[in-house]
């Protein structure tokens, strides 16, 4: 399958172009069908495998689809929910996506809004964006955490759920953090979970979070 077959809109396929990505890797290759088809997937990759694209791309199209029906400025989102395990790949994420944001507002379509909810940073201005309507968030556990108990983040339409680096998450001792963080989703949600190992651990997690994944493994 290349991007085309993929339907995505011109401004995607020519803002791929411009990152000099042209024909899918092979994770974006079998697991965007299967993501676009609302799938929950797990993914066996590292850093370098286009798996960001992979994770982004539907929940970027799935927000660029309901702006035509939903206006701006409503405070029930986000859409989507990116987690990470450090604040740099958070930023990363959130970056990654803005971009294509902002080619497809270049070329008419609404801008999909997103932030990076992380630690040591204002929270001052993270609050004041999202009471200005944000369509995805890339966080890291603590901050969002902290956002959600303050009830000034709710999950309550959030349908897509994507675990970056789950085996540095778990690691790193998150796994209580995430699992409060599930309990804040209220509608059917679509999972997806990225990790370079899969450990028992996380075997178990996945299991518990995800419902009949599709397995990638690159
Ligand atoms: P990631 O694995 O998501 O950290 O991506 C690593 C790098 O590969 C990023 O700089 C991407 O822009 C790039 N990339 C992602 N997908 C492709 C692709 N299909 N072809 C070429 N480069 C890609």
């Amino acid at each position: 399958a290349s991007f085309k077959d993929m339907k995505l809109p011109k401004f995607v396929i020519n803002s791929l172009k411009e990152k000099g990505i042209i024909k899918p890797s092979p994770i974006q290759m079998q697991g965007l069908p299967a993501l676009f088809i609302g799938r929950d997937l797990i993914g066996i990759a590292y850093t370098g495998s286009g798996k960001t694209l992979a994770f982004s791309l539907p929940i970027f199209m799935f927000c660029l689809e309901q702006e035509c029906a939903i206006p701006f400025g409503r405070e029930e989102g986000p859409f989507g929910l990116i987690i990470c395990p450090s604040r740099e790949l958070a930023r990363q994420t959130a970056l990654f996506i803005r971009d294509f944001s902002n080619a497809g507002v270049r070329k008419g379509f609404p801008e999909v809004r997103v932030l990076a909810c992380i630690g040591g940073e204002s929270i001052k201005n993270q609050i004041e964006t999202i009471k200005r309507g944000v369509h995805i968030v890339v966080a890291t556990p603590g901050r969002l955490i902290d956002m959600l108990d303050k009830k000034i983040i709710n999950l309550n339409i959030c349908r897509y759920l994507c675990f970056d680096e789950a085996d540095r998450m778990i690691d790193m001792g998150f796994e209580e953090e995430v699992r409060n963080i599930i309990s804040y989703f209220k509608a059917q949600r679509q999972t997806l979970l990225f990790s370079a190992t899969m450990p028992k651990k996380i075997q178990n997690f996945a299991k518990s979070a995800l419902v009949k994944p599709v397995t990638v493994n690159v």
